[in-house]
């Protein structure tokens, strides 16, 4: 049987009836930043050895392709700081149009000029960026270590390689609050369009996470106050939905986990750079795949994918109090975001 050979398995759908076709893959759990609402900032990364090899990482994505995925996206930690991600990306980029729809990527951006051309060359045509803020003092602070200017020229390295671009913006009481305005607009000028996140209880961090916590429908207030913003019938297949706003060419997305659930649609699962999959960014429950496939090889996983997927939560259970202890142990950077 090939590697991508489509088994007589059914398609992957969970045990709540939710068609699962979209994988997330987690490449690496370290990185170039330490945000403040996603690490601490003295985090203790795995070891090597508990880490998948890139041609491991590349045969469970084919397997998980064949059983039924349609869109891979790289995350980690950061998944450019990854040794061997051109490879990565070149194996996965292969199978586009051949089982996989979509290869994509959510990235720092700090390492993003010298990896530009190389994603356009594989088959990668849009991207997510992760910008909280365009003040270069504040995305010192929340990123602890970043240089806002190298992130701006590997954006414009991607436009110009031909990537579409989509900001993410954790929206963040206290710390970018008044940033709502300029980033829309220098999206407009630079031909981004804009996603806001809310921030969630992830993984113990450094600051108490219900001071920085506000919810998006306060977040995005002064933009409400200025112009009106019309709901837009545009699907991702993510968890975001999308607006219009008056006089600006930007699509605005709002993913709101904790104001306002959306785990009903929810199609996808995660893999994370040890071989787990985990069923829900907001559930600890997981399947190990590394010794399957190490003993058995890429078709010895299908079995506990199957019973990963019977096993998946209907929702998560985030919720954000003060001095409460994160809804999850994992940091947003082990699993994956
Ligand atoms: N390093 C890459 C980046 O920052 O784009 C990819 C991984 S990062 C974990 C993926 C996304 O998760 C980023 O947009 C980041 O802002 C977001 N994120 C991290 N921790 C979060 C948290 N606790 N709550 C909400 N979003 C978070
Ligand atoms: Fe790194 Fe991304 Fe987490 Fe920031 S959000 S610390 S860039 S993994």
């Amino acid at each position: 049987m090939s590697r991508l050979s489509p088994s007589s398995l059914a398609p992957l759908t969970d045990g709540h009836g939710r068609r699962i076709d979209y994988l997330r893959l987690s490449v690496t759990d370290r990185c170039d930043l330490r945000c403040r609402y996603c690490m601490a900032e003295d985090m203790i990364f795995l070891p090597k050895s508990a880490v998948l090899s890139i041609e491991e990482m590349a045969e469970l994505a084919e397997r998980f392709v064949a059983r039924g995925i349609r869109r891979i996206r790289l995350t980690g930690g950061e998944p450019l700081v990854r040794r061997g991600i051109d490879t990565l990306v070149g194996r996965l980029g292969a199978l586009i149009g051949h089982g996989l729809d979509e290869l994509t990527l959510t990235t720092n951006a700090m390492r993003l000029a010298e990896h530009a051309p190389m994603l356009a060359a594989n088959g990668v045509r849009r991207i997510n960026v992760s910008l909280d803020t365009l003040d270069a003092q504040a995305f010192r602070h929340i990123t602890r270590v970043g240089d806002v200017d190298v992130v701006l020229k590997g954006i414009a390295a991607a436009r110009a390689a031909g990537l579409a671009v989509k900001i993410n913006m954790v929206a963040l009481a206290g710390l970018n609050e008044d940033q709502l305005l300029p980033m829309l607009g220098w999206c407009a000028d630079n031909g981004c369009d804009l996603t806001l996140i809310e921030t969630m209880p992830l993984g113990e961090v450094a600051d108490d996470r219900s001071d920085h916590y506000i919810p998006l429908h306060q977040f995005i207030a002064p933009l409400r106050a200025e112009r009106s913003i019309f709901a837009v019938d545009k699907k991702t297949g993510g968890p975001a939905r999308y607006f219009a706003v008056e006089d600006s060419p930007v699509t605005l997305g709002l993913i709101t986990p904790l104001s306002d659930n959306f785990c009903t649609a929810c199609n996808r699962i995660r893999l994370t750079v040890e071989g787990r999959i985990y069923m829900c960014l907001g559930q600890d429950d997981h399947v190990d795949l590394r010794a399957a496939l190490r003993d058995g090889g890429p078709h010895a996983v299908d079995g506990l994918i199957d019973g990963a997927l019977a096993g998946k939560p209907r929702a998560h259970d985030f919720h954000i109090e003060r001095k409460s202890k994160p809804a999850v142990a994992r940091h947003m950077s082990a699993t994956g975001g």
